[in-house]
């Protein structure tokens, strides 16, 4: 079956004037038609660049490296402006997190929904507003609010606004970046159950980005996690949450809190993420993994399956040591 999306050693660069820093290297995963896969690490990690590099919205200094972005088969690094422009919001389309960034402050919620929809489609405004009062609807937004402007709704109301006109031309993928990290807990809450909902009902995939992985275990059905600009791990979320493999992985683990499980101290991950001008040589969690070996700081531990599904990079296990004439 082919991927939904395959993005396949991915390189972003930002070109500054002190040098090349490499924010995503050689990122690869995939989505299925109606999964929702996670993307997790901590800030600055690249996992919104690597988003933005996928709706090619990167803006200079950032430019793409390298790699393939693959959706439905279609390399979109090989489209020109105006294929992409035709590509994004009809088949990806994208949540960002700060939905009063997202939404025109001066143009009513009624009018964001007419200009989206006549920028793809021939509609006449009344049939526009007509599908925005339906997908304000189906997010639990009174349509009367298509007269209101952003200022008049809540956090959580624009941010669902915000999904709705993510939705508004039935994209087969939609990215989520931190879409309720604004907000507080209880909204938070009840925004995820809502996109859950519409996802079953639905059926569109999300690549779903998040610094709170305790989040991602619930929510998605696989978690790449990243750590300074590279994917280290890559597993369906119930075996990352049973067995994580990666040292990172662990210790992101360790740093929430379990509701059922038995007490026990958070211990959280010492020291913080390395400057991507100058990354550590070898692996670059090797500053500051517990399980640090001889052998990391000399060799870069490729991603590599140790079980089927389950792709880890680190030399704890042998799978992921480059040998002489291993790829
Ligand atoms: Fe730790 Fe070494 Fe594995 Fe890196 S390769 S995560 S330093 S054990």
């Amino acid at each position: 079956m082919t991927s939904l999306l395959e993005v396949k050693n991915l390189q972003v660069d930002y070109v500054l004037p002190r040098g090349v820093v490499r924010a995503v290297d050689n990122v690869s995963f995939d989505i299925q038609p109606g999964e929702i896969v996670g993307l997790a690490g901590e800030s600055g990690c690249g996992k919104t660049t690597a988003a933005h590099a996928i709706l090619r919205l990167l803006r200079p200094p950032a430019e793409i490296g390298g790699g393939q972005v693959l959706f439905q088969g279609k390399d979109l690094l090989t489209l020109n402006i105006d294929q992409m422009r035709a590509y994004r919001w009809r088949h990806i389309s994208i949540v960002f997190q700060s939905a009063m960034n997202s939404l025109n402050p001066v143009i009513s919620i009624g009018d964001q929904f007419v200009d989206t929809f006549q920028t793809h489609e021939k509609l006449r405004r009344r049939e526009a507003l007509e599908r925005a009062a339906e997908l304000l609807r189906l997010v639990g937004i009174d349509p009367s609010r298509l007269r209101g402007f952003p200022h008049e709704l809540s956090g959580g109301m624009r941010q669902r606004v915000v999904i709705a006109l993510a939705l508004a031309l039935r994209p087969e993928l939609i990215v989520m970046d931190e879409p309720t990290t604004a907000l507080d807990v209880v909204v938070q809450r009840d925004i995820l159950q809502q996109i859950q909902d519409l996802q079953k009902r639905l059926n569109f995939a999300v690549l779903f980005i998040t610094h709170d992985l305790s989040l991602l275990v619930e929510f998605s059905s696989r978690i790449a996690i990243m750590y300074a600009g590279k994917v280290a791990e890559f597993a369906p979320a119930s075996e990352l949450f049973h067995h994580p493999a990666h040292p990172y992985t662990v210790g992101l683990m360790e740093s929430f809190p379990s509701i059922t499980g038995e007490r026990r101290r958070l211990t959280g991950i010492p020291g913080s993420p390395p400057d991507l001008g100058r990354p550590p040589s070898g692996c670059r969690f090797n500053p500051r993994c517990p399980k640090r070996m001889e052998i990391c700081p000399a060799i870069e531990p490729r991603l590599a399956e140790i079980k089927a599904g389950h792709a880890v990079a680190c030399h704890l296990y042998p799978e992921s040591t480059p040998r002489a004439g291993r790829a």
